[in-house]
């Protein structure tokens, strides 16, 4: 395939600095065997070679989405959103639970997500039964955390975990018996009741809630062509404790076409590399591997520096670098402090670094942040009264480390953020004025928060023979497409820019064709 007079973006090395982006040169791209294997002007081609004109538009290498959650993604757009900005009040959060109470099948599970304790404050099993009155429907409802789930008496019945009001697990039915130690996370009131908030129990929750796994396929192939719609051709799945079975569904999932991006997995330090063996004609091996062992921190569970430093040290021993979840002050202080025992492998990451002491810059120097710029615009208004006064200034920092020398990439965090990469980049532009405006940084800056290398997400790709043909055309040329990430005009939203999308050199959308 040859692309032509294109605007080949970034430029490599520090030309890119220097060059005004309308000086940008106008090339002609070749692909084949999955790669860029020409960029000049004025390429000839040869026999039956598919051209498309780019017409000066700008061509980018696709979009890495550097941190999210693939199946809780899939799973969210197929979920009610309970959250500001969709829902406000206490109110609103009834009506729309009473809403797809009515129009869904008896029986099915309500699936909720996003809630904040701004809309109806802190939820628990009763204060669900009182929104939905004499129906027996179960629901279920995920904190915008991610970390805990809400459920009504209906559900907590159907897991076996209340038969008749009052806790008692060990009597609770199969599903629930013989595995007291998964039910840590169960929340339980002064009397002994099942509150009906459940605590980081995803995994013991998949193995309790319905398989629905062709529901799973269709959700995860519509959430992948959203993404290509986009300009992702990539995804790291960052999701805690991914086992076998989970990495093997996904290597599945890439090899069959369900998703059409180039995937890493995150998986503890004991899942051992899948093979994929591609299945689907034309689709390329090496779409889909193994990443960084993913470690989640707590701040009321830390781990003693010790375990801390062991986890990475078993990471290492298979040679795969470690990815830390870090919001806090103290996981970022623990985290450093076992990179120091346990000594840093090249991939090593800090997931978030949402609170970043100035002094401690210097010392992520050879790691790579993964951050979430968005959550600023997102959250902000909860950050300015649920983040405690000193870690305001500290907060989703960008510029001082990328000014400090340190490898910073984004991710969407999706579904806990919102999904979409170029609000991600807009977000990262443009800060409140009471959270460190000084954190912003220039347009170019913020695409190439996605341009890394998949599994080095602070190495630039380019546009340039040899690299993977992950490529987005855009509608437009790069000094546009720069604008538009800072105009206030919704008619120029940069997520509307994208005309195609390449994975390994196929085409996984276009824009004028269906
Ligand atoms: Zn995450």
């Amino acid at each position: 395939m040859l692309i032509r007079n294109a605007r080949g973006w970034p430029l490599s090395g520090e030309a890119d600095g220097d060059v005004e982006l309308a000086d940008v040169p106008v090339i002609d791209v070749r692909i084949g065997g999955g790669r860029i294997t020409e960029s000049a002007p004025g390429l000839r081609a040869v026999a039956n070679e598919e051209e498309i004109d780019a017409g000066g538009c700008a061509l980018l290498p696709g979009l890495h989405d550097h941190h999210v959650h693939l199946r809780a993604l899939a799973a969210a757009q197929a979920s009610v959103q309970v959250g500001p900005e969709q829902v406000r009040t206490a109110a609103e959060l009834r009506s729309r639970l009473r809403s797809h109470d009515a129009s869904r099948p008896a029986g099915a599970w309500l699936r909720c997500v996003g809630y904040h304790e701004s809309v109806a404050g802190p939820l628990d099993r009763w204060a669900l039964d009182r929104m939905l009155p004499g129906s027996d429907r179960p629901v279920r409802v995920q904190h915008r955390t991610g970390a805990l789930w809400v459920m009504n008496s209906a559900a907590l019945a159907r897991l076996g975990l209340d038969v008749d009001g009052v806790a008692d697990v060990a009597a609770a039915d199969g599903a629930a018996a013989g595995a007291a130690g998964d039910e840590s996370g169960v929340e339980r009131d002064a009397g002994g009741r099942v509150t009906g908030r459940l605590w980081r129990m995803d995994r013991w929750l998949a193995d309790r809630l319905p398989a629905r796994s062709t529901d799973l396929t269709g959700a995860l192939a519509e959430m992948s062509a959203r993404a290509a719609a986009l300009g992702v051709t990539g995804f790291t799945d960052a999701t805690p404790g991914a086992g076998e079975g989970d990495v093997a569904a996904f290597a599945a999932a890439v090899a069959d076409g369900t998703i059409a991006q180039r995937l890493v997995c995150m998986a503890p330090a004991d899942v051992a590399d899948i093979p994929v063996v591609s299945v689907a004609p034309g689709s390329a091996p090496g779409r889909f591997s193994l990443g960084p062992v993913k470690i989640l921190l707590d701040d009321d569970t830390l781990p003693s520096l010790d375990d801390l430093a062991d986890q990475v040290r078993q990471a290492h021993a298979v040679r795969r670098p470690v990815a830390v979840h870090c919001v806090t002050r103290v996981q970022l202080v623990l985290t450093l402090a076992a990179l120091d025992v346990a000594g840093r492998l090249p991939g090593d990451r800090i997931e978030h670094g949402a609170v970043i002491p100035a002094e401690m810059v210097p010392v992520l120097c050879g790691l790579t942040v993964v951050s979430q710029p968005h959550f600023v615009a997102e959250r902000g208004a909860q950050y300015a009264t649920d983040v405690a006064p000193e870690d305001l200034p500290d907060l989703w920092r960008l510029r001082t480390l990328i000014d400090g020398g340190v490898a910073v990439a984004a991710g969407s965090d999706a579904p806990f953020g919102g999904a979409d990469p170029w609000h991600v980049m807009r977000a990262a532009t443009s800060r409140p004025a009471d959270l460190g405006p000084g954190e912003t940084v220039d347009p170019a800056t913020a695409i190439r928060l996605f341009l890394g290398e998949h599994t080095a997400p602070g190495v630039p790709r380019l546009v340039a023979p040899g690299y993977p043909a992950d490529l987005v055309l855009l509608r437009c040329p790069p000094w546009e497409a720069v604008r538009s990430l800072v105009s206030e005009l919704a008619s120029e939203l940069a997520s509307d820019l994208v005309a195609a999308t390449f994975v390994g050199g196929d085409q996984v959308y276009s824009r004028y064709s269906g």
